[in-house]
């Protein structure tokens, strides 16, 4: 069997959907399971009204647009009577009673999860209005997690088991699920972590040992940077699951970061195709060697630098560290790139407000705390001479930090 997954881009809008809808058409002769993401920027949308919602603000008119988007898109190819139309209204008709005293972390996932909950709705809808024979799942009862919402962590024992059970229904139907959304023993909905529905495919290809996974995106590949950002970026045919790893641990976007393990421990190859133009070859992430990769470039925005001096005139020894790595560690902060001097340690993280203040209030109990903020951390992975030289001399770099193999520069924006 094979997983296919689907994301914003992909049904962004009633053309988007179609265009889904021809390719799973196209390979739903052999068992195939589909993972689809929220619409286009559902959950950013979404993600606003749980903002309201925690400042007691009216949220009313934000939720009405979403609903309204989507019954336009289900309208456009299903028509004005389809009973798909209530169930969209009905769904998110439900968020304003989640609010019922959860934490916020916890209400963020009751919220946003309806953004897949819908989109899978109406791709189930569609598919049948096609005559797909199709059965859609809630990822729900399958994906098993902790209670650590925004970023739940798989139960896999429990998950395995649950997913295994749909070997059988593979054999009839493509079966058709959420992705990014996941249950804890409490009943409560969790997810995964943002952009988390290329994880959820891994998840599922590992449990039933697909043949292969493929994620259809609005690009040609994996590229050797954002071409948003760099238009002459190219596309890798080929990579290792070790590259793929590390390149979206720098924060290549393209694959979310948690997707590569659990394929590449049952060497399941992960392709990464374009759902404009299926016809091209795509990625083909596997076990594989490819010698002189070209550079790989990774911008990562949103960080914040912090600086962390000693206070007398001692230098920066092991216990200081340990108090500084025990504060990141007890706010559950990733270090994306570190430097030591003799009086003081520097670190760059991303710079999410609700994390960084509590940080930094911590750590001035010991340290005269520096932060910067609006940083970008640039890593060109497998650099060569001219590259090394272009983004060492950007202006305004604030850190820099090289391997044998990789680059890093923290710049002002
Ligand atoms: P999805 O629709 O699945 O959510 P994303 O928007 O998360 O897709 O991922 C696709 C986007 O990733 C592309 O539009 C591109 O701008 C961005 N991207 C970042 N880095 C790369 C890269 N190295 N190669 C290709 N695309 C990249
Ligand atoms: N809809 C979720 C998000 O936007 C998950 C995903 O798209 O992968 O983060
Ligand atoms: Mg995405």
């Amino acid at each position: 069997m094979k997983v296919f997954k689907f994301g914003g881009a992909a049904l962004k809008d009633a053309a988007g959907l179609i265009n889904t809808a021809g390719i799973i058409r196209a390979h739903h002769q052999e068992p195939l399971l589909v993972v689809v993401s929220a619409m286009g920027n559902t959950t950013n949308a979404l993600e606003e009204v749980v903002q309201l919602m925690l400042r007691n603000e009216p949220f009313s008119k934000p939720l009405d647009e979403i609903t309204a988007y989507h019954r336009a898109i289900a309208e456009t190819v299903l028509g004005r009577e389809h009973q798909v139309l209530e169930k969209i209204s009905g769904l998110f008709g439900e968020i304003p009673s989640c609010y019922n005293g959860h934490d916020p972390d916890a209400l963020y996932d009751q919220v946003v999860s309806y953004g897949e909950r819908v989109s899978s709705e109406i791709v189930g809808a569609y598919l049948t209005r096609l005559g797909l024979p199709c059965r859609l799942i809630d990822a729900r009862d399958y994906i098993i997690t902790d209670t650590c919402y925004r970023e739940g962590k798989v139960i896999w024992p429990e998950t395995e088991g649950r997913i295994r059970a749909l070997a059988s229904v593979l054999n009839h139907h493509v079966v058709l699920t959420q992705g990014f959304i996941g249950c804890a023993a409490n009943g409560l909905t969790t997810t995964l972590g943002r952009e988390g529905s290329d994880y959820t495919a891994a998840i599922f290809a590992s449990c039933l040992q697909a043949q292969s996974v493929t994620i259809w995106k609005d690009v040609p590949g994996v590229m050797s940077a954002d071409p948003r950002r760099i238009p002459n970026a190219v596309v890798f045919p080929e990579l290792p699951y070790k590259e793929a790893a590390e390149m979206t641990y720098y924060g290549a976007s393209v694959i979310h970061p948690k997707t590569i393990k659990p394929l590449a421990l049952r060497n399941i190859p992960l392709y990464v195709k374009c759902f404009t133009n299926p016809g091209l070859p795509g990625t083909h992430i596997h076990d594989c060697h490819v010698a002189n990769l070209p550079p790989l470039i990774v911008f990562k925005e949103n960080q914040c630098l912090v600086s962390c001096k000693v206070v007398d005139y001692t230098f920066i020894n092991e216990d200081q560290l340990s108090i500084i790595f025990q504060a990141l560690s007890e706010l559950d902060i990733k270090i994306n790139v570190m430097q030591n001097s003799a009086i003081s340690f520097s670190f760059c993280i991303d710079f999410r407000e609700s994390k960084v203040m509590p940080l930094v209030e911590k750590l001035r109990h010991t340290f005269e705390v520096y932060y910067n903020t609006d940083l970008v951390l640039i890593t060109v992975k497998n650099y060569d001479a001219p590259t090394f030289e272009h983004y060492r001399k950007l202006p305004g770099v604030l850190l820099e930090q090289s391997s044998r193999s990789t680059l890093q520069v923290l710049i002002r924006k």
